[in-house]
């Protein structure tokens, strides 16, 4: 239980725990392929409703029910599959099972609305990306004006040249680009004048203080307003109550997303569910 991993001189003492979590990346990272292949891999969709509760778009999130470790959290296996190199292979299983499964999206949302895939760091240094997009959006016969990317502000910044060529030729083509986790990731402002997206999605740590920090109140009305200000539209997620949901509408807020409408849930029981909330015992609740 040692290694040389510091240098000369320095050892670290791997306890057993350390080991088994070794164990258990080594064993994830090998096991993607073939869980791509054996369908061990789900896509679930999580609604966003507009100021009025009508559902205006679904985030597609990316589950894994591993054979000897169930349910494994993409917290945990995309950083791994970036690790290892296998990022774009999800990536490309994740576009094509949505373009797959957008019909029956269509059917049950008779209106017009955008499905969101989240995009990592990794994917904006693939060179085929869009290539590898373009054709499986003719291969299924998808309108990309369904279809929306999320990317985290830092892996946009940090591939700034090449992403904003991507994004902007994604644009044309009828996508829509969010970036995701506003708020967490940079200091700069600067560069939101400079890239291709279309809306900033409030990240749920400051939607879950909005109760008991004013800060975080004044962060998030503040990036509303930002977000007004460059024309963007602008989605909260992570929210869990009323609270937040007034809070978030009284202040502008375009887009909401949370527990309190629904969790991420496989299309099956998704397209058993409600197309509309309302606020109860608001003015809201008549449409
Ligand atoms: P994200 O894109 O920021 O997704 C939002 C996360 O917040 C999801 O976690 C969602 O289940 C969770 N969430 C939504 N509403 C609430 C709420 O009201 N309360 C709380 N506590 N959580 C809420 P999830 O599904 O575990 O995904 C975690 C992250 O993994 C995602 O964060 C995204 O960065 C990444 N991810 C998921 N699917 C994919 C994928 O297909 N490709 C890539 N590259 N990353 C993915
Ligand atoms: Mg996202
Ligand atoms: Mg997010
Ligand atoms: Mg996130």
């Amino acid at each position: 239980y040692r290694s040389k991993a510091k240098g000369r001189g320095s050892f670290t003492i791997f306890t057993p725990d350390m080991v088994e979590s070794h164990k258990r990346k080594f064993h994830l990272a090998n096991a993607i392929e073939q869980g791509l292949k054996n369908d061990e891999f789900m896509v679930y969709y999580q609604v966003k409703v507009d100021q009025k509760g009508k559902v205006i778009g679904l985030e597609g999130l990316l589950r894994w029910q591993h054979p000897e470790y169930g349910l494994v959290s993409p917290n945990e296996f995309i950083p791994i599959a970036e690790q290892g190199g296998k990022i774009s292979a999800i990536t490309r299983w994740v576009i094509e099972k949505v373009c797959i499964d957008l019909p029956k999206l269509r059917e049950w949302l008779p209106h017009r609305f955008r499905v969101s895939v989240n995009l990592s760091g990794h994917d904006l240094r693939d060179s085929n990306l869009f290539d590898n997009i373009y054709e499986i959006f003719t291969r299924y016969d998808v309108n990309p004006e369904y279809v929306e990317f999320e990317v985290t502000e830092s892996a946009y910044l940090e591939n700034f040249a090449s992403s904003n060529k991507f994004f902007k030729r994604m644009s044309n083509m009828g996508c829509a680009i969010a970036l995701d986790d506003f708020g967490t990731g940079y200091s700069s402002l600067s560069y939101l004048t400079q890239i291709s997206i279309d809306t900033l999605k409030i990240d749920k740590q400051f939607v879950h203080e909005l109760e008991t920090s004013e800060r975080s109140r004044l962060v998030t009305g503040a990036i509303i307003d930002l977000a007004k200000r460059l024309s963007l539209t602008v989605c909260a997620e992570g929210i869990e109550n009323e609270t937040q949901w007034h809070y978030l509408i009284d202040h502008g807020c375009d887009y909401i997303q949370g527990f309190m409408f629904s969790k991420p849930i496989p299309m099956d029981e998704l397209v058993q569910s409600p197309k509309q909330f309302y606020i109860g015992n608001t003015d809201n609740s008549e449409a």
